[in-house]
């Protein structure tokens, strides 16, 4: 299953301060600068794969964490190394993930003349109330500031991430993010549903956060796609909206079945037909050396069902025909009494060659997934 194009994702697993919901590979820093021994072992790490990959990379992702705490030096020493050690496409999409109250000029300006040309800023809500609870560092005005920065410095690909089922909110506070965000017309919109992870502050508190209920819930994803649509954002993936041709292109990889190659601590990788991951303990994986992996032991099973999971996850969803060139089945056989059922239920199409879920089907695409695969 390779590819002829490649992903490569950096993931900076250093964070101000924890936010209570966050299960991501993150360590809290108090605001610090990165160390240099987890640079240094990201530097070591790309140049293990220096010879050894010979297809082009298409998009580069600096994810975390966040990749906003890294120096300007210490971002020139890593991006320098991936340029010298990788075949870099000459229109590859380069996107940092920051985090507003993380920026100063000075950085922003380093990064754009880096080669960053798409930036992902995490925002979630537009309400102090709202963004305290879930333990966000900044306010609605630092946001501000940084999508401003940002934008004078000529970043002309912005993603700003919203999120909806948070405590205490309602379908009004996030209609008022929703339209506060719209007004400032960023290219990409992703908004994402809270999800009470075990091991998370919210989870401890689980009994007494006052959540919204799965019916607000419901209002506010259709909300969100119907306020999108009107402002000319495409629906493209379950929690992601473009306008015009701004889908990200690095995520869209991931979920066509691309092949990507993923450095620091926690990332995973699906390179030369394999997936391995980095162990998520950080002083570990500074101690390693080299391409330091743990193989993923995967069946063909998991490979149909990651395709299908994945693909399905997307408004155009899969191509029958090439599942079946892939596997050597077909997807639908065994399945077309579900697939009418799903279909007259007006949760997915099947339009010739293509199987997708629709609109409302995107809200409950996990029970149909576990109905359909
Ligand atoms: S900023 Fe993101 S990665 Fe960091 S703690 Fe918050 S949710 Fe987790």
């Amino acid at each position: 299953m390779a590819t002829d194009r490649l992903g490569l994702y950096v993931h900076i697993p250093y964070c101000v301060r924890k936010c209570n919901y966050c299960d991501f590979c993150s360590l809290p820093n108090g605001g610090a600068q990165v160390p240099e021994a987890y640079v240094d072992r990201i530097i070591d790490e790309i140049l293990s794969y220096s010879g050894r990959v010979s297809t082009p990379v298409d998009t580069v992702y600096f994810g975390g964490g966040t990749p906003s705490l890294l120096s300007s030096t210490q971002m020139a020493r890593i991006v320098y190394t991936i340029r010298k050690s990788l075949n870099i496409s000459p229109h590859s999409e380069w996107t940092l993930e920051v985090n507003p109250g993380t920026l100063t000029k000075e950085k922003v300006d380093a990064f754009f003349n880096l080669g960053f040309n798409r930036v992902s800023l995490g925002l979630q809500s537009i309400h102090e109330n709202e963004m305290k609870t879930l333990g966000r560092i900044h306010t609605f005005d630092e946001f501000i500031s940084s999508y401003n920065m940002l934008r004078d410095a000529g970043f002309g690909n912005i993603s700003v991430d919203l999120m909806y089922g948070i405590p205490h909110q309602t379908l009004a506070s996030f209609k008022k993010t929703l339209d506060t965000v719209i007004s400032l017309s960023p290219e990409h919109i992703s908004v994402y549903g809270l999800i009470v992870e075990e091991g998370t502050p919210f989870y401890q508190w689980r009994e007494s956060l006052p959540l919204p209920t799965l019916d607000e819930e419901c209002d506010m994803y259709e909300l969100a796609g119907r306020q999108l649509a009107v402002a000319g954002y495409e629906h493209y993936e379950i929690s992601n909206y473009a306008r015009d041709s701004y889908r990200s292109r690095h995520n869209s990889l991931y979920w066509r079945f691309g092949e990507y190659i993923g450095v620091g601590a926690a990332a995973h990788s699906f390179f030369a037909g394999q997936r391995y991951f980095n162990t998520d303990n950080v002083d570990d994986y500074i101690a390693s050396s080299g391409i330091s992996v743990t193989q993923t032991p995967e069946s063909e099973c998991d490979l149909e069902y990651e395709y299908a999971m994945l693909g399905l996850r997307l408004k155009e969803g899969i191509s029958l025909s090439d599942y079946e060139s892939l596997f050597g089945h077909s997807f639908i056989d065994g399945k077309e009494q579900i697939i009418s059922r799903l279909e007259e239920a007006g949760l997915l199409t099947l339009d010739g060659d293509r199987l997708a879920l629709t609109e409302h089907g995107f809200y409950l695409s996990n029970s149909i997934l576990v109905e359909i695969l």
